[in-house]
């Protein structure tokens, strides 16, 4: 894969474990796509989706550190300055405009931050899962965009207007769910199985669920 440098503009750690990464934007590319990042060209890679917006000057990368992972812990000792080693943009979990639901855990949020922050916000539903409450990251942006369609599922803390549970708790709560909406799901594959299989148990067509995994 190739790769090319960028410099990084800051490192900011948002939540205990988790950070945003940014860099001037010098390529363009469609909301929800990733790239492959690595602090040296003869490392292996590993892959994020850019949660920024398509016409902002920086792109935004959001990571969590993974316990004994070979990028992570190094990814979040960067600062300002230092360089890192980006492919093009990649993917094809394109985000649409029109109704849809976008479905995500963890840091799986991160490709529709870059949709939201492309636009595409309008007649969209959000379920994020989180364990705790502050991994409900870019909280006050989609609160703002999408009021009482951005819904908060968490399954260790309680709190205001939080789902008490998984958002798979929720979906299978759901009496109806639109079956002729696009349904995006982003995260874990055991997340994404659970999700799919409720998604078609409650009558959504199959070719209405598009999935990005996290592995
Ligand atoms: C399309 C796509 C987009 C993604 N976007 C994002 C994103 O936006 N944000 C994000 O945070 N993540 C994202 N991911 C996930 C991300 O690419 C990696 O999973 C993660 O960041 C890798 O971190 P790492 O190199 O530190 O860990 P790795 O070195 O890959 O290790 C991951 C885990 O596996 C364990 N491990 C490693 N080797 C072994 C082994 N041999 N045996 C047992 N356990 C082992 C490690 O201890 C660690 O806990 C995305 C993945 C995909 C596929």
């Amino acid at each position: 894969m190739e790769l090319h440098k960028q410099i990084i503009t800051s490192n900011q750690q948002i939540a205990p474990n988790t950070y945003i990464l940014s860099f001037k934007r010098d390529f363009i590319f469609a909301p929800g796509q990733w790239i492959a990042i690595s602090l040296h060209l003869n490392d292996t890679p590993r892959l994020y989706s850019i949660a920024s917006g398509i016409s902002n000057d920086e792109i935004m990368i959001l990571f969590d550190i993974k316990a004994g992972g070979e990028l992570t812990p190094n990814m979040a000792t960067l600062k300002k300055g230092d360089e890192i080693f980006i492919s093009n943009p990649q993917g094809s979990f394109f985000g649409k405009s029109g109704k849809g639901w976008w479905i995500a855990t963890g840091t799986g949020i991160a490709p529709f931050k870059a949709m939201l922050d492309s636009g595409l916000g309008k007649d969209k539903k959000l379920l994020h899962g989180g364990r705790t409450l502050d991994s409900f990251y870019f909280e006050n942006q989609f609160s703002e965009a999408l009021g009482e369609n951005y819904i908060r599922c968490c399954t260790r803390e309680k709190g205001d207007n939080v789902f008490e549970g998984r958002i798979t708790e929720y979906l299978k709560k759901q009496n109806q769910l639109p079956p002729d909406e696009k349904y995006y799901l982003c995260g874990s594959s055991e997340m994404v199985v659970e999700t799919r299989d409720i998604l078609v148990d409650k009558g959504v067509p199959y070719e209405n669920i598009k999935a990005e995994i996290y592995f």
